[in-house]
C-alpha cells in the first residue's frame, strides 16, 4: 500500500481519535463551515483537530474534521450535507471506526437555516420555524421560494 494513497492517510488520520466522528471528504475550504455548523467551539471538552488542504483521491483537495468525545445527530449531518455533499462521516469507538457512511442530502431541512428575505414571515417577530426545501443546487424556502445556492453556510441558525 502506498504510504500517500488515501487509504493509508486517512486511516492513520482516523485512527488517532479515540471516540468521535471523523468527516472526511469535507470540500476543501469549508472546514470551519462544517465547525459552525456543528456549534463547535473547543469548550466542554471537545478537542477538534482540523486538516485544510488535504491532498484527496475522490476531491482535488479536501478538508477533513476530527471531532473527539462526540457523534453527530442526523439533524447535524443533514445540514453538514448542504455545505459538503461529499463527505464521509466515520464513528469512532476505541480507536476503531465502526461506522461509515457517506452524507445524504435530506429532502428539506427544519429550523437550521434561516431565510435571507427579511420579509419572510419565518423572520418576523414571532417567527415561525423555517424549513428549507433541498435543491440540487441550494435550498428553497418552504414559506416565500427565496433560494440560496451560494453561501448557505452564513444562513445557518445558530
Ligand atoms: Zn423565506
Amino acid at each position: 500500500m502506498s504510504e500517500n494513497g488515501d487509504d493509508a492517510s486517512h486511516q492513520l488520520r482516523v485512527s488517532k481519535i479515540h471516540n468521535g466522528t471523523v468527516i472526511d471528504h469535507v470540500r476543501a475550504g469549508q472546514a470551519l463551515n462544517v465547525l459552525a455548523i456543528l456549534g463547535i467551539d473547543g469548550g466542554d471538552g471537545e478537542s477538534v483537530s482540523v486538516g485544510m488542504n488535504v491532498p484527496s483521491d475522490r476531491l482535488a483537495r479536501k478538508d477533513i474534521v476530527k471531532v473527539e468525545g462526540r457523534e453527530l445527530s442526523q439533524d447535524e449531518v443533514d445540514v453538514l450535507s448542504l455545505i459538503a455533499p461529499d463527505a464521509t462521516i466515520n464513528i469512532v469507538r476505541e480507536y476503531d471506526v465502526v461506522e461509515k457512511h457517506r452524507v445524504e442530502r435530506p429532502d428539506a431541512v427544519s429550523g437550521v437555516l434561516s431565510c435571507p428575505n427579511s420579509g419572510c414571515i419565518t423572520t418576523a417577530d414571532e417567527p415561525v420555524t423555517s424549513r428549507f426545501e433541498v435543491l440540487k443546487d441550494g435550498v428553497r424556502c418552504g414559506y416565500c421560494g427565496t433560494i440560496v445556492r451560494e453561501g448557505i453556510a452564513d444562513q445557518i441558525d445558530t
